[in-house]
């Protein structure tokens, strides 16, 4: 990639409504570049978000000038060991989670759903016993009650969906039974955008005394999350598609669920006496980060924890339904475009088909014509597009660092593509 001198800018647009986008594009190197000889235009947020310097320069300073394994006697450990509880502070805080201890660092959100399907299997579900899931899932929230229906003999059970991409409360009503032991399910879909009604779900599950999992993979990006007003009892997320490192993910839970979920991984750091009979496990959340974790990028998190905090995550959340709401009218105004979902609440996500585009072609023709990055195909959710009946979607996805110039340029590059077709 070659370095762009000058970032293009707008004088008129460079603030828009109190969010400086054109400054906080000088945070993030990448958004710098040129791409195929083209300004990078990075439309592709859901799959991961783009990295500002104060990520990278925190994970420098750490193995520059702070290094040491935490856990151990020593200065440089004890620090580490600091900074790694001032992190799970701050995604306390950040979810507003009633403790830090509700906080455990996975590998990232895939994981977080396998460490609760994982346990579930291992020790609170019985044969017979009831799964329920949404129609929605990304496979990550499939998979791994799959297996842990296979390997505890419950069956998965799954939530229809109504004809605008929304959750039908009256069939999950219907699917709650006396053996249902968890319902898990996504916050905002990475296809459709819809934001759930996680509020109203958890009321009706508690009604019964069963516990709900919220997958916030693409919600935690976007918007404030209060857990203690959704009143999950499980919350998981990845750092890395919300700008921070690679490699960690998040997995609240309330402390009377990770106090009765078995943990999934033994090992060193999450035991306290071990005898070749028996081990006695940690108290959480250390039970569940068995050996080393990636603590380094956990200590980076923080960082980009604070540089949010300092954009305002209101005003992230305000700036990208702005986005959002551009993006969907222009795209609206080309001809054949289908925009998957009309959900009146949506995360910063398009999804669309075009009658007659082959959506992979265009996915190449974007990228190599115009520099933008967008992601085509089943979109890790089969089963939601086998019930929409469309086989590969293109999907646009929309993040605080994005300009309503690049959605013009996507829209521009659309419409040249089917008339180069046609
Ligand atoms: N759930 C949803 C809704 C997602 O969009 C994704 C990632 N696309 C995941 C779970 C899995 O996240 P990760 O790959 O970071 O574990």
């Amino acid at each position: 990639m070659e370095i762009q001198t000058k970032e293009k800018t707008n004088t008129q647009q460079s603030t828009q409504e109190g969010f400086d986008v054109y400054r906080v594009r000088q945070d993030f190197p990448m958004l710098q570049q040129k791409l195929n000889g083209k300004p990078f235009i990075y439309l592709d947020s859901a799959a991961s978000g783009q990295k500002p310097q104060v990520l990278m320069d925190r994970l420098s300073d750490f193995y520059a000038h702070e290094y040491g394994k935490p856990n151990e006697q020593h200065t440089a450990s004890k620090n580490a060991t600091e900074m790694l509880q001032e992190t799970r502070q701050k995604v306390a805080d950040l979810i507003k989670a009633k403790s830090s201890d509700e906080i455990v660092f996975v590998r990232g959100c895939t994981e977080a759903i396998n460490v609760v399907a994982l346990g579930f299997a291992r020790g609170l579900l019985q044969d017979g016993d009831e799964i329920i899931i949404y129609l929605m899932e990304h496979h990550a929230n499939i998979v791994p009650w799959q297996m842990a229906a296979q390997d505890s003999g419950a069956v998965v059970k799954v939530i229809p969906l109504t004809e605008t991409g929304e959750l039908d409360l009256e069939a999950l009503e219907n699917l709650i039974s006396d053996r249902t032991k968890i319902i898990s399910l996504v916050h905002s879909s990475q296809i459709l955008g819809t934001i759930n009604p996680i509020k109203k779900i958890t009321a009706m599950a508690h009604k019964k005394g069963i516990p709900v999992l919220v997958d916030g993979a693409q919600t935690a990006p976007h918007m404030p999350i209060d857990v203690q007003d959704l009143d999950c009892d499980f919350f998981t997320f990845s750092a890395h598609k919300m700008s921070g490192p690679t490699g960690v993910g998040v997995l609240y839970g309330k402390s009377e669920w990770l106090e009765k979920l078995p943990p999934h991984n033994g090992g060193g750091e999450m035991c306290n006496t071990v005898t070749f009979e028996q081990t006695t496990y940690k108290s959480i959340p250390k039970k569940f980060e068995a050996g080393t974790t990636s603590f380094a990028d956990i200590i980076s998190l923080g960082a980009v924890i604070d540089y949010h905090h300092a954009l305002g995550m209101q005003a992230i959340a305000d700036y990208e339904q702005e986005l959002l709401e551009y993006g969907l009218e222009k795209l609206h105004q080309i001809k054949g475009l289908h925009i998957l979902g009309s959900a009146p609440e949506k995360e910063p996500v398009a999804s669309f088909t075009i009658d007659g585009v082959d959506v992979k072609e265009l996915e190449k023709y974007l990228n190599s014509e115009w520099g933008i990055a967008v992601k085509a195909g089943s979109l890790a959710s089969q089963p939601l597009m086998k019930h929409l009946k469309v086989e590969q979607a293109i999907r646009a996805s929309f993040c605080y660092y994005n300009t309503k110039e690049e959605i013009d340029t996507l829209a521009q590059a659309i419409e040249t593509f089917i008339q180069k077709d046609s």
